[in-house]
């Protein structure tokens, strides 16, 4: 094992002398860890991730939607194609009773809503993951860490019980909502408790619903069935009369009775396979970073399960950070660079809370005047075409940018869509993990520029602007018939 650290002292406390460092150690393997740690591998970067659980046992599967933007992320690693297979694609939204929304019209190459369980996801990001050769220690606990100006040393509890140290150049906490390295940093988690219970069932259903994805609410009842396309179903729901702690016993029966109230029927459920209740939170770290050390997906950010979101916005978080971090490790990141990861990400965590928070709470609406909102957002959203496509842009992640500088072109900081290219389309050409600059004239990469910029040249020939594309599918410079001076200033600007 490479970077393994020191052996501990007989009070169980790590010694403190000098171990080589890992580049990067990513601490938890979900979904957010999992994608991280693979684009660190495919920049080259060594990685390590350390996951307290053993191989093998899953990661309860708790998300079930994978949206536009996130499988727009998983196509530039090629991975889109993979993971549709092995799901069912939605193209309407139902929110509340009359509000429908028509991912159809979304300008994406996945104009929908991928149903498939989290743990597809994870395989899939895993599998990658140990194909780019990052290390895998299971059964590996960190419990705490210290960090200078040159690196950060990681506590270990090992398989044997004992706490080893292991040192990195920076550490990455994707440990997941209760985040160990949250707390280590000293970061708060504020936010409030929004819906206090609810429950998850897996189960086989006698009779099918209508659609992939059957919502209602009908007095205190709220439940939704969701299809995973193999003859298993995903039921979600809650009871505002039945509010109990996560650890009460939970049967069948209760999650039958929820449904028939809130869906008229409970298509015959049976065998469930997993029963679980949780609870709710909306919670947001103030800072994605303390000096080496960064926090991603669920350590940053939780929210309502409403528009699913909490999985998706964790994968953002990976695919806006990796390509940083290794630009930082490999010595060519710009100045500031690493500090937009807290710039561009922390707005998003907090519009989703705010958005999943916001629709939770008119679902439960039971006083009059939100339940006028309700009807009014219904009826808006519904009638008023901008307002129905802004709230999916933001529900599909396609509808989020991040700051431009001052006097930026107007695409800058834009997600790009997948426009097509002279050798094919921009989310092939983003699989090396590399820039992709996009020029109307051809453009010669030399040199160093090599390992981490590919270019391209627009299919139509009406195109004259110049663009550079961030590994993640933003735009990072764009200028209108732009000669080679500018280009390579941009260039320059961008590689530190
Ligand atoms: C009912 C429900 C439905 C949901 N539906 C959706 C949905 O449809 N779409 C969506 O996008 N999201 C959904 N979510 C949210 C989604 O499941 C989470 O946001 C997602 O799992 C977060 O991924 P993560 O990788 O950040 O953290 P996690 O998946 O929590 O992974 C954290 C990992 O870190 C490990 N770990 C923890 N502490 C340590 C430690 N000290 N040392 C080492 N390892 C550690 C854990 O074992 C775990 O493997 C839903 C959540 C719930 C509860």
């Amino acid at each position: 094992m490479s970077g393994t650290g020191t052996t501990p002292t007989p009070d169980g406390t790590p010694d403190r002398a000098p171990i080589p460092a890992r580049p990067v150690i990513v601490v938890g393997s979900g979904p957010t860890g999992l994608l991280l740690a693979g684009d660190l591998a495919a920049a080259n970067v060594p990685v390590t991730v350390v996951e307290r659980r053993p191989h093998g046992i899953s990661n309860l599967s708790r998300a079930f939607g994978v949206h536009a933007r996130t499988l727009e992320q998983l196509d530039a690693r090629g991975l889109a194609e993979p993971l549709l297979a092995t799901g069912s694609t939605i193209t309407e939204l139902r929110l509340f009773r009359r509000l429908s929304l028509d991912l159809g019209t979304l300008p994406s190459r996945f104009p929908y809503l991928l149903i498939t369980p989290q743990y597809e996801v994870e395989r899939l990001l895993e599998e990658r993951a140990r194909e780019l050769g990052v290390e895998f220690l299971f059964q590996h606990e960190v419990v705490g860490l210290r960090q200078d100006s040159e690196g950060v040393d990681l506590d270990v509890r090992v398989p044997d019980g004992t706490v080893v140290t292991r040192r990195a150049a920076y550490v990455v906490g994707t440990d997941g909502h209760r985040s160990a390295v949250r707390r280590a940093v000293g970061l708060p988690f504020p936010g409030v408790s929004v819906i206090k219970s609810l429950f998850l069932a897996d189960v086989r259903l006698a009779e099918r619903p209508p659609g992939v994805l059957t919502v209602n609410g009908a007095g205190d009842s709220f439940a939704m069935i969701a299809s995973f396309g193999d003859g298993w179903y995903r039921v979600m729901g809650w009871n505002r009369r039945h509010e109990v702690p996560d650890d009460a016993p939970l049967e069948l029966d209760e999650v039958k009775e929820v449904a028939r109230r809130a869906l008229g029927t409970d298509y015959g459920m049976h065998d469930a396979r997993w029963l679980s209740r949780f609870h709710s939170d909306e919670r947001q770290a103030p800072e994605y970073r303390v000096g080496r050390v960064f926090l991603a997906g669920d350590a940053a950010h939780v929210h309502s399960p409403a528009g699913g979101q909490g999985m998706n916005t964790g994968l953002q978080d990976a695919a806006n950070l990796g390509w940083k971090l290794a630009a930082a490790v490999q010595g060519r990141a710009p100045e500031g660079l690493l500090d937009t990861y807290q710039t561009e990400r922390h707005p998003v965590g907090k519009a989703v809370l705010r958005s999943s928070g916001g629709l939770v709470r008119l679902a439960r609406a039971t006083n009059p005047a939100l339940r006028a909102v309700r009807a009014l957002v219904t009826v808006v959203l519904n009638a008023v075409r901008p307002a129905g496509a802004k709230a999916l842009a933001r529900i599909s992640g396609i509808g989020y940018a991040y700051p431009a500088p001052r006097g930026a072109h107007r695409l800058t900081g834009t997600r790009v869509p997948d426009v097509a290219l002279r050798s094919g389309r921009l989310y092939e050409a983003l699989r090396g993990g590399r820039f992709v600059l996009i020029t109307p004239e051809p453009y010669d990469v030399e040199g160093a520029r090599k390992g981490w910029l590919t270019a391209e040249r627009w299919a139509s020939e009406s195109r004259r602007t110049a663009m550079l594309v961030r590994p993640d599918g933003y735009v990072a410079w764009a200028a209108e018939s732009a000669g080679p001076a500018e280009i390579e200033s941009a260039l320059a600007a961008h590689s530190g």
